[in-house]
């Protein structure tokens, strides 16, 4: 199949990219990457140590804090497919949100969010980084108006999630870049839900882009991880320096993981956003749902920006049944396919009740305000046949 997305960084095509990107062969040729599963390194000479804390070299290690090979080849294989100067892997997607904001930020700092967020960024934001000093508006982030008033010439960070979860609501990343640097402000974007296939933020004006790899990168459900991807300065000056002294970096093994989920990622994404679209449209109409979001779908609210930023609308779909939470709880429990879980992007198709779980702890007025009702159901669509989960859920709902 061809493929002609290349990046700015990269003469080959992005699935080429993701095969072959950032891989370092040790001296044995092996073919599928090294697992590097060591904490550290050792130096032939107390000479060698020495220069190596003066300055680490490029392909040059000390501790698995600071750096391991095979979270070398991860960082650079996705740093290639994002188009960006530096990746910085970690632990996982929090690690990733909350290093990209704390090395970012001090005392008296002022940051505008958006305030649909996931559960733990909310977190990051409104609890953590005031308690040190730091001051944070949140907007409603489809609201122009409500950007333009909120940035200030002493805005130094933006942050948002793209589309943001579970109502899949779509941020102008364009406009909202040229207000963030017309203040000096950098925009810090979320990019887990768009995914790295399907949008590239850092094209469309961001400055740092983090994702959780945990959702599409692995996309089997089997590790944590994250990664906050932007230019050398930023990864280098500010960032590393905060992730290798507080911790949050990620593991050898999990790194080895989600290269070889890479190899898989644009083919997977590809077709769980066929079938998320498939569904989307299949159900719109449906006499039991009030509502079918999808940003792929003619009639949402954000079509034409979403069509203009992504390439399709991604791999969730939500919808509302019309019998509240009840309904919503029968439909969940006669699903046969769709697991009834709270990750998203896996192989498996997983279905979600966001007012009861993952959004369980906010209060009902916000909740409200959000558009998260008691019928909404998150659909992550997985890599099962498009038509069996059609069958699925039309089967589940009849008994709503
Ligand atoms: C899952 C998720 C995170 C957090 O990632 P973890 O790997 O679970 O720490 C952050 N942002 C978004 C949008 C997510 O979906």
């Amino acid at each position: 199949m061809a493929d002609d997305t290349r990046r700015p960084n990269s003469s080959r095509a992005t699935r080429t990219d993701l095969v072959h990107a950032g891989t370092r062969r040790s001296q044995y040729g092996e073919v599928s990457e090294s697992l590097f599963l060591t904490q550290g390194f050792v130096y032939e000479t107390a000479e060698q140590a020495q220069a190596r804390f003066i300055e680490i070299g490029p392909d040059e290690f000390i501790y698995a804090r600071y750096g391991n090979p095979t979270v070398a080849m991860f960082e650079e294989r996705i740093a290639t497919l994002e188009g960006a100067e530096d990746a910085f892997a970690t632990a996982s997607g929090m690690a990733a949100v909350s290093g990209a904001l704390m090395s970012l930020l001090r005392a008296g700092d002022h940051v505008v969010a958006s305030r649909a967020l996931f559960g733990s960024c909310l977190y990051i934001l409104e609890d953590v980084l005031t308690r040190f000093g730091v001051e944070v508006s949140f907007v409603d982030g489809t609201d122009l108006a409500q950007w333009q008033g909120a940035i200030r010439p002493d805005t130094k960070a933006v942050f948002i999630e793209a589309i943001s979860n579970p109502t899949l609501e779509v941020i102008d990343i364009r406009a909202v870049a040229e207000l963030a640097h017309a203040n000096g402000a950098l925009l810090l974007v979320d990019n887990v839900f768009a995914t790295p296939i399907l949008q590239r933020s850092l094209d469309l004006g961001a400055d740092v882009v983090i994702y959780s790899a945990t959702k599409h990168i692995d996309g089997q459900g089997r590790v944590l991880g994250g990664v906050v991807l932007g230019s050398r300065e930023y990864i280098r000056k500010t960032l590393e320096p905060y992730m290798k002294h507080t911790g949050g970096s990620m593991s050898p093994f999990n790194a080895w993981v989600l290269l070889k989920g890479m190899e898989t990622l644009d083919l997977r994404v590809r077709a769980q956003a066929a079938t998320a679209t498939h569904l989307a449209q299949s159900l719109q109409g449906h006499e039991k749902l009030s509502r079918v979001i999808h940003p792929g779908l003619g009639d949402h609210p954000q079509a034409d920006l979403a069509a203009s930023q992504m390439e399709t609308g991604g791999t969730v779909l939500s919808i509302e049944i019309a019998g509240g939470e009840e309904a919503a709880f029968r439909v969940l429990n006669a699903l046969e396919i769709f697991t009834i879980s709270n990750n998203l992007g896996d192989a498996k198709s997983i279905a979600t009740h966001p007012a009861t779980t993952t959004h369980q702890r906010l209060p009902e007025d916000q909740k409200a305000e959000l558009g998260i009702t008691p019928g909404l159901v998150r659909l992550s669509c997985g890599l099962e046949d498009m038509n069996d989960l059609l069958a699925d859920l039309t089967g589940a709902l009849e008994l709503a």
